[in-house]
């Protein structure tokens, strides 16, 4: 990756009227989080079928063990790592309109990302399935599995798709929009292998907008699609890209 290309990418993001940044499981890789897909991911450690809702509302206690193992007991501590933190600069300097996330740690906003879109719901929000109330998930005591639902004594289910669970219609609508009015994409981490989520740079590509993309290996978008790739860890890339926007 030159930095020829670097400048050049942070050019087009200078003279951009509206950026939104489209990140995945790369940028949270850096805080310790694993992926996933792929060697070392969730799935070739877990059985993806447990996390089918049917099979949760008749496993609740089983499967609350694996969603505490997963996700409580050690990603609730990862920290935002430089990549987040400088999207969350970018944002505060008004050269960036949105966060639309496929990843559900909640480190965007713990970067301080006010405009998140989280495709897929998140970790850090739980939502009784009987009452349907919504719980932040650090005020849900997991001494007690499954945890009971402190308005109902109802099933709690953290708040992200599991299988066979349609994605909040809202969210990819609004999401969608926004990448139409956008003319800049900036790809963070993630080779777009989810559908719905993975057609976002798509739609701000064919709206006319310009694609980048930082990841560190070569992806789907990167050759003929994305209009620049910059190659490398996103928690080296992003900052000294931000740096260069913000000069
Ligand atoms: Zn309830």
């Amino acid at each position: 990756m030159s930095n020829h290309a670097l400048q050049n990418a942070a050019e087009i993001l200078r003279k951009s009227r509206c950026t939104i940044a489209f990140t995945g499981a790369g940028i949270s890789v850096e805080s310790g989080i694993p992926p996933f897909r792929g060697p070392g991911g969730v799935w070739s450690k877990y059985d993806p079928e447990k996390f089918e809702k049917g099979y949760f509302k008749r496993h609740p206690e089983e499967v609350w063990h694996l969603l505490k193992e997963i996700f409580y007991d050690t990603q609730a501590r990862a920290k935002p790592n430089p990549a987040h933190l400088a999207l969350a600069e970018l944002e505060a300097a008004g050269r960036l309109a949105a966060v639309i996330t496929q990843n559900i740690d909640g480190l965007h906003q713990a970067a301080g990302s006010k405009t998140v879109y989280e495709y897929h719901g998140s970790t850090r929000r739980m939502q009784c399935l009987d009452c349907r109330t919504f719980f932040d998930a650090a005020t849900i005591s997991l001494d007690i599995l499954p945890p009971p639902c402190p308005h109902c004594g109802g099933l709690l289910k953290p708040d992200f798709v599991f299988f066979s669970e349609a994605i909040d219609f809202d969210v990819h609508r609004e999401a969608t929009e926004l990448a139409k009015g956008s003319d800049v994409c900036l790809i963070v981490g993630t080779g777009g292998e989810v559908m719905p989520a993975g057609r976002i740079p798509l739609v701000t590509r064919n709206a006319g907008g310009t694609v980048i993309e930082i990841n560190r290996f070569e992806t789907r978008y990167s050759y003929g699609f994305s209009d620049i790739f910059l190659q490398g860890k996103a928690g080296t890339m992003l900052p000294k890209l931000v740096d260069l926007i913000l000069g």
